[in-house]
């Protein structure tokens, strides 16, 4: 068997030991002389994976009670949505209501974008004039701001949140889909947290929210049913037809992240694997990070060229990418919105293929010279 490692920021690598045990049911999972795609969502035989599913992941988060868990198709990009309708949505004709959102890089943008079309946008901090290389100071929202919003890892530029906004009584809301179950999350500093679990969760196709209960139910009456949490969670994420193969691929990742130890485990793996890529970059005369130290990702970790000339980087960077490829380090290439070489290294990326990448670049450093 040849496995790559995969730094692809998403989809992504998966844990060979789930993919092993997915491949070991394929065609009969559990002795049920099924595969879990061929059953029906609403079957005795189905129910009891999704059931499993959430409660791991209450117990590994440490979900309190009166968060609901859903199962949601649509990825992230449909929360861009979701969530400004749903909580701050108003009927026809009456006047909007007001929502603070952080601007730090393409996917907040993406979020406020989005947000703009239901609800009066505050963009109450942004990095956008230093390139989004760190999280910026941030501000107490309006009082009247219905709820703040921020990407807790940018998954393009690899800056993270270390440290939460003080938002007083207003509920913060984030997309947490690069960073998810990477490091303990304190659930309750936050109203709504959404991930698509195509980065550290399972395959695309999924995605998950946990939301304090109060905040369900506000939608306004013209909220298309798919896109009501009300009944998402009415229904327990049965309204129609669930992603039920990529629900039962995350309750084998949850199971194997709680077999490793749980997430407290996972964010030291993480810390690690950041802290060797990082201190490499900061040493290295052919590579940095232009991200600024307070707010680098432990994620994905992009690096450029310390000093290349403009017009022969794109060269260089691709055949960094080429030459990697050819030692089984793939999907090494940035982002196409900002190039450069990007090293995404969620939970099922082992420390082996952070050193394995580490001792390429020493070489390729040694080859360009
Ligand atoms: C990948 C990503 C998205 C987009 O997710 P989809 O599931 O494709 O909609 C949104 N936000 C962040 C932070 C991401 O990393």
């Amino acid at each position: 068997m040849k496995r790559v490692f995969n730094f692809s920021a998403g989809p992504s690598m998966l844990p060979l030991e789930v993919l092993e045990k997915a491949g070991a049911e394929i065609t009969d999972a559990n002795g049920t002389g099924q595969s879990v795609m061929e059953m029906s969502h609403r079957s005795k035989d189905y129910k009891p994976i999704i059931e499993k599913t959430e409660s791991l992941l209450r117990e590994l988060m440490g979900v309190p009670t009166n968060y609901r868990v859903l199962f949601l198709q649509g990825g992230a990009s449909l929360q861009f949505a979701m969530v400004p309708i749903n909580l701050a949505g108003v009927e026809q004709d009456a006047p909007r209501k007001k929502a603070a959102y952080v601007d730090t890089g393409v996917w907040a943008d993406k979020a406020i974008k989005e947000a703009v079309k239901y609800v009066d946008v505050d963009i109450v901090a942004s990095s956008r004039d230093k390139g989004y290389v760190l999280i910026p100071d941030t501000p107490r929202p309006p009082k009247d701001a219905t709820f703040y919003h921020i990407t807790l890892n940018n998954t393009i530029v690899g800056t993270k949140w270390n440290k939460l906004p003080e938002t007083g009584n207003v509920p913060l809301t984030t997309d947490a889909s690069s960073c998810f179950l990477s490091e303990p999350l304190d659930v309750s500093q936050f109203g709504v947290i959404y991930a698509g679990a195509q980065k550290n969760l399972g395959p695309a196709g999924t995605t998950v929210i946990v939301i304090r209960e109060d905040l369900i139910g506000k939608a306004p009456s013209w909220t298309p049913v798919m896109l009501r949490y009300d009944i998402h969670a009415k229904e327990g994420s049965m309204y129609n037809t669930p992603p039920c193969y990529g629900i039962y691929i995350i309750n084998l990742v949850l199971e194997w992240i709680k077999e490793q130890g749980g997430v407290e485990v996972m964010a030291k793996r993480n810390r690690e694997k950041a802290a060797l890529l990082y201190d490499y970059l900061d040493n290295s005369k052919t590579f940095l990070s232009p991200i600024e130290k307070s707010s680098r990702s432990l994620m994905n970790i992009p690096f450029i060229y310390r000093s290349v000339a403009e017009d022969k980087k794109p060269d260089l960077e691709k055949r960094f990418v080429q030459e990697a490829a050819k030692e089984g380090l793939v999907n090494l290439a940035g982002h196409r919105l900002v190039g450069g070489m990007r090293a995404s290294i969620y939970n099922a990326m082992p420390v082996e293929g952070v050193k394995a990448l580490i001792g390429f670049m020493e070489r390729f450093e040694k080859n360009i010279r």
